[in-house]
């Protein structure tokens, strides 16, 4: 529900100072979820004219220290951003072109796995990264082993 919120009216709810460079980041991030800095930072400046890679990065701290912004982090690539927050939702990635796609939680409360061993600590996330081939990249695999099969390639 907070997704769908103004992006302004979110700000305020969590007492964070409403900013032209905040509210594009917002914005951009809600448009395109799962996008690195660079391309957040594209979205940003094409509405606000300029803006430093910095501001940004403020911006998207500053997002996700009040939890409206999550970052994720899949082993080896930059870190991504999502609006979609709180929900304990999982991420399958793609190992050709680094496609990444939201699945929802296996069992829908927080955290879904039950680690066998707490070693004391209070667990509220559980982090699941699943690794694949998109189906993009399955067809481009098909396509190209389907030609060599045939031997026709020049
Ligand atoms: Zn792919
Ligand atoms: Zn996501």
């Amino acid at each position: 529900v907070a997704r769908v919120s103004d992006p302004t009216e979110q700000l305020r709810a969590k007492g964070l100072r409403v900013t032209s460079v905040r509210v594009a980041v917002l914005e951009a991030v809600r448009q395109r979820p799962h996008e690195g800095v660079d391309k957040i930072m594209a979205t940003v400046a094409a509405r606000l004219g300029s803006v430093s890679k910095q501001a940004v990065y403020d911006a998207l701290e500053a997002l996700v220290g009040a939890l409206i912004v999550r970052r994720i982090e899949p082993a080896g690539r930059p870190a991504l951003y999502e609006a979609r927050v709180g929900d304990n939702h999982h991420h399958i990635v793609c190992r050709s072109c680094g496609a990444v796609d939201d699945v929802d939680c296996a069992v829908g409360g927080a955290p879904c796995l039950e680690p066998s061993q707490t070693h004391g600590f209070v667990v509220d996330e559980a982090e699941v990264t699943y690794w694949g081939l998109c189906p993009d990249c399955q067809h481009a695999e098909a396509a190209v082993s389907g030609s060599n099969a045939k031997g026709n390639r020049p």
